[in-house]
């Protein structure tokens, strides 16, 4: 696998200028809906530095997605403030916001999302698209990815004619083509048997460790957060137990 996931030094940029990639205080959201409200995030309070691999485990319904929502910049707190790399991103308006979130986040969700008609290449290509890049680069670019993430010989394949595994990294491949510096994953082994679920993980951890990329996954599967450095645990909208606060984290190594 190549060095072409995250350019070299790309990652540890913003490290090295110091303070927290993560900063969220009282992160409140409250949805109401036909008179009813619902409380998702109850005062969340969430600090995590650059470079960590982070699990986010909990019940149904305690509020993960929600969190990921806010941290991806795809939604604002109600209340409680967010700040990403520093800056304030809750003042932010809806392009400044979408600027932020195409250059610093990669998303992977638990079902894919890839556009069905188009080809594994075309998938990765498209983020480019809105980037402005010229035909071929962008062509040159997947290329690269993709065979990074092993699927060089998928690059013409649609969803429908791999795996749900393969699926999963052409998902990954176009998170990355950004140069993100922080993956979010709602649940991105949840459709996925298990070795296709490890191999998913080995990737996040390579990216992780190799590149300095920061990754924060959502999972209900014990296996997969005993693979992170950190667990977080969100009970009823708040952040109820942090494994690097409550002695079992040692920093990585788990
Ligand atoms: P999890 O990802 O942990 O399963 P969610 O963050 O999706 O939980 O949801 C937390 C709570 O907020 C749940 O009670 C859910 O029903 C509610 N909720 C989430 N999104 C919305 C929404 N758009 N409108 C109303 N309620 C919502
Ligand atoms: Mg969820």
């Amino acid at each position: 696998m190549s060095d072409v996931l995250v350019p070299p030094g790309q990652a540890l940029v913003a490290s090295e200028a110091g303070g927290l990639l993560i900063e969220g205080h009282g992160l409140r959201r409250v949805f109401a809906s036909g008179g009813v409200e619902t409380v998702a995030l109850a005062g969340a309070d969430v600090a995590i530095a650059h470079g960590e691999m982070l699990a986010i485990i909990g019940p149904s319904g305690s509020g993960k997605s929600t969190l990921m929502a806010i941290l991806g910049c795809l939604d604002r707190p109600t209340s409680g403030t967010y700040l990403l790399e520093g800056k304030d991103v809750t003042r932010l308006n809806d392009d400044a916001l979408s600027a932020v979130r195409c250059r610093t986040i990669g998303f992977v969700f638990q079902s894919f999302h890839l556009l069905q008609r188009s080809t594994a290449s075309e998938n990765v290509e498209l983020p480019l698209i809105y980037a402005g890049v010229s035909r071929r680069d962008r062509r040159h670019r997947s290329r690269a990815l993709l065979e990074s993430v092993g699927l060089g010989h998928r690059l013409d394949h649609r969803p429908n004619q791999m795996s749900g595994g393969e699926n999963q990294r052409v998902a990954i491949a176009r998170a990355l083509v950004n140069n993100p510096r922080l993956i979010l994953a709602d649940e991105p082994t949840g459709n996925l048997d298990s070795r296709s679920g490890t191999e998913i993980l080995g990737l996040f951890r390579r990216l992780n460790n190799e590149r300095g990329v920061s990754v924060i996954l959502v999972t209900h599967d014990p296996r997969v957060a005993d693979k992170c450095d950190r667990v977080l645990e969100i009970l009823d909208g708040q952040v109820m137990r942090d494994s690097s606060r409550i002695g079992i984290g040692d920093g990585g190594g788990r």
